[in-house]
């Protein structure tokens, strides 16, 4: 038996030497049949040579039955203890405890200190016991479950020093307790190297934390200046996810919560969910799922994140291994759906959802790897310990170019709507423009007409008195500046009471309509113009004209009437007037009035002298 507890059997009594023979023989017998039978059985033995020796692959292993210690593992027969498949070296995860033991020869501290490494950080409870013939000479316990200060060197993961034994032989038992995957990543080196390596490590997880605060920043600073919340989002999943990475690199152990035995599992717990929470929340947002997916899609979605939150508070009470065993698989699940979902986008049309279904399908692959590696499908490699932070940078990555994608498709969308809106803004300008000019063109008409309506007589369509007035007034200046004669006439139907009493006022109102129709026709010289002055009466202005000549209209004027017979139907009537002709060269501005008076006096005197005739001021009586 290669066990180290010595088995001395006490030579009590003396027995007989065939006996002793048969019984040697027979034992030998026995070995030989167990070798052949089990030949890999046998303890392996690792010969120290000072470089670094996987240890992992010469393991043998036994599983603890309840109550069993120490003693009784070392007991054990030979051939409860096996030797995991070469390739295997996870042996997935068990409720049991789990016990490895190999012999080391040539332990010596002329290459250094020679220490085993237990490259996991995350154990509950790790008991490492060293025999060196058959005598326990090192026990250490450590774990996650223990303060960080029980180990024996202050590390993120589990290393024990060895003692200097290059003449004997040593064997080491190791018993693994733990919930999670029972990783034994076990190495035989000296420590100088082991501290190389994990300067190493140092410098890849410095990168890699150092590249998602980076991001995390970067992209708070994309929230800040565009508001948008898929930027919050995907800080909150990049800080959870750092955090997450940053406690299964051992440093939470080790740095924050190393006192309080128990946080890190709390916390393993607790993140495993909530970075799958809040990257699903982020890839909602991004995808607007909520806008273009299916009812199926939404349902699914929502039931996800339910049972995400739901893992996240049960986190708290729930056993670790099976949030852990179930986190393994909803990562699995979430980040198919998160490539289901990219791959609807890119189908749909959504240009940036291409870098973003590349950037989930790598992230699904590492986890993928990551899993298989985890759960000891595949062998388990360095690479593959990693593939979780590895396929999270890979998506980090491309998740960037995503986001910039996003934006620039975003800035055109913009632009194109700010040129559309440019453009409906020059319509609605030019529309503006034409109303404006054809709305003014028809102010324009109304006030002309309201103009025209002022200025004019409504039966007659001469000018009516206010307007005389005015333009009376204008003219009696202009001929005091100029001065030149200006000539007003006075004009008054005759017996016009009369003729509405004989003919009625309609016929009255053609005959003024009429009378104002001859004024116009006989009165043509520029500048002249005529008014109705009020009932029958009416005036004429001539300006630059002499009392002469506009006696002579007056003459011609008064024939016009005489000669024209106004007919209604069976109605007939000729009509007669009397003018009176004042004319003057103004001394000075403002006697228009005197000049009327003048022409009213002369209108009058025509009247007194029997109508039907022109006065003219010169003839005026009494003058
Ligand atoms: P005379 O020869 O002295 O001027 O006598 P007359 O009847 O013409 O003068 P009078 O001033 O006595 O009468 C004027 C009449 O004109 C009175 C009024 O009925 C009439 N008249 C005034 N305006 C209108 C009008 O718009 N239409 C009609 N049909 N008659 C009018
Ligand atoms: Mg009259
Ligand atoms: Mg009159």
């Amino acid at each position: 038996m290669p066990i180290p507890k010595t088995h001395d059997q006490g030579q009590d009594r003396r027995s007989g030497f065939a006996l002793h023979c048969t019984q040697a023989l027979v034992s030998i017998l026995i070995l030989l049949v167990a070798l052949i039978a089990h030949r890999s059985h046998a303890i392996e033995t690792v010969h120290y040579t000072g470089d670094k020796v996987s240890l992992l692959p010469l393991l043998e292993f036994v599983s603890e039955s309840k109550g069993e210690t120490l003693d009784d593992i070392l007991v054990r027969p030979e051939s409860d203890w096996h030797h995991r498949q070469s390739i295997n070296n996870n042996l997935g995860q068990t409720s049991d405890p789990i016990w490895a033991r190999v012999r080391l020869s040539g332990i010596s501290t002329a290459f250094g200190q020679p220490i085993v490494r237990l490259n996991y950080p995350h154990h509950d409870y790790v008991d490492f016991y060293l025999f060196e013939r058959g005598r326990l000479i090192r026990h250490f316990t450590v774990g996650d479950q223990l303060t960080f200060d029980s180990r024996p060197v202050d590390q993120r993961t589990f290393w024990f020093p060895l003692d200097d034994a290059s003449a004997d032989e040593q064997e080491i038992y190791i018993r693994i307790s733990t919930p999670g995957p029972l990783l034994m990543p076990l190495d035989l080196m000296s420590y100088k190297e082991a501290a190389e390596e994990e300067k190493l490590l140092y410098l890849w997880a410095g990168a890699f934390l150092g590249i998602i605060a980076i991001m995390a920043l970067y992209n708070l600073f994309l929230y800040f200046s565009l508001r948008e919340s898929s930027y919050i989002l995907y800080v909150i999943y990049l800080l959870s996810a750092g955090v997450m990475q940053g406690t299964m690199f051992g440093f939470g152990t080790q740095y924050f919560w190393g006192s309080n035995p128990g946080v890190n599992n709390q916390v393993i717990a607790f993140l495993a969910p909530f970075v799958q929470l809040t990257a699903m929340a982020f890839v909602l947002k991004f995808v607007d799922l909520r806008n273009f997916g299916s009812i199926l899609d939404r349902s699914v979605a929502n039931l996800l994140m339910f049972v995400l939150i739901v893992m996240c508070i049960a986190s708290f009470t729930v056993p670790y291994s099976l949030i852990v065993k179930l986190g393994h698989s909803i990562a699995l699940f979430g980040v198919i759906c998160a490539f289901y979902v990219g791959i609807k986008g890119w189908i749909m049309g959504m240009k940036s959802a291409r870098m973003f279904t590349i950037a989930w399908f790598a992230h699904l692959v590492f986890i993928g790897w990551y899993l298989l590696d985890m759960t000891g499908k595949i062998p388990a490699t360095e690479i593959g310990n990693q593939a979780f932070a590895l396929g999270f940078i890979a998506e980090l990555s491309l998740l960037s170019i995503a986001f910039a994608d996003k934006m620039n498709q975003e800035k055109e969308l913009r632009i194109n709507s700010q040129t559309k809106l440019l453009d409906m803004q020059v319509a609605m300008n030019q529309e503006l423009d034409n109303k404006v000019k054809e709305r003014t063109a028809a102010l324009e008409k109304a006030n002309r007409r309201l103009e025209e309506l002022s200025v004019t007589d409504g039966l007659t369509k001469l000018f009516n008195r206010r307007y005389f007035d005015q333009v009376f007034r204008d003219h009696y200046e202009q001929s005091y500046k100029d001065q030149h004669p200006i000539s007003v006439m006075m004009v008054d139907i005759d017996f016009f009471k009369k003729l509405n009493d004989n003919y009625g006022h309609a016929f009255g109102d053609l005959c003024l309509v009429r009378a104002a129709q001859l004024i116009r026709k006989v009165v043509t010289m520029p500048g002249a113009f005529a008014a109705r002055y009020g009932g029958e009466e009416f005036v004429v202005v001539l300006p630059k004209t002499t009392e002469d000549r506009a006696t002579q209209v007056g003459e011609m004027l008064r024939k016009a009437f005489e000669q024209t017979t106004v007919t209604q139907g069976k109605q007939s009537k000729n009509m007669t007037i009397s003018i009176g002709v004042a004319c003057t060269i103004p001394s000075q501005p403002g006697l228009e009035e005197k000049l009327l008076s003048v022409a009213d006096a002369c209108l009058y005197q025509s009247k007194e002298n029997g109508r039907n005739q022109v006065t003219p001021s010169e003839k005026l009586a009494g003058q």
